[in-house]
């Protein structure tokens, strides 16, 4: 994985509006809800160390390559399912009432690795190497959460 950033900005996501989020909310450190309330405008992002060329994800404010501070910066949103579980058993509401659904890893094109739901699909069309492309889900007025669709192929 080599890509090198371009300096050209990625269009922005879908956001979809939920108005009934009932799921937990992220909490308040200040780097996270800076990279949700950039969600909510419809990018995603990952920190890029102008430093050492080191990506990184989740956003921790510092480079865990060269110890320098990274840039937050906007990433296509487009990946490849690394791992992922399909999840069928939870008497924890709200998401008793979600199942079945998928967890997964995701390889951001980018490089780095994150978490996420992939929706919208029959869960067993989901494979290990299939492409996704992310959406935001708006969970508040100020945050959304970045969930994953399997891309048109
Ligand atoms: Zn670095």
């Amino acid at each position: 994985m080599s890509t090198s950033g371009t300096g050209q900005a990625p269009g922005l996501l879908e956001i979809v509006d939920d108005t009934d989020w009932t799921r937990p909310t992220p909490g308040t450190d200040p780097l996270a809800v800076e990279y949700f309330r950039r969600c909510a405008e419809g990018t995603l992002s990952i920190e890029r160390c102008a430093d050492c060329g080191s990506s990184q994800h989740y956003p921790r404010g510092i480079c865990m390559a060269c110890g320098a501070v990274p840039d937050l910066v906007p990433v296509a949103g487009t990946g490849t399912v690394y791992s992922f579980t399909i999840v069928r058993q939870s008497g924890t509401p709200p998401f008793a009432d979600m199942l079945p659904y998928v967890l997964a890893l995701v390889d951001l094109d980018e490089g780095p690795r994150l978490m996420g739901n992939i929706t919208d699909c029959d869960p067993t069309a989901v494979t290990v190497g299939a492409r996704v492309q992310a959406y935001m889900l708006r969970a508040t007025q100020e945050i959304a959460i970045p969930l994953w669709r399997l891309a048109e192929s």
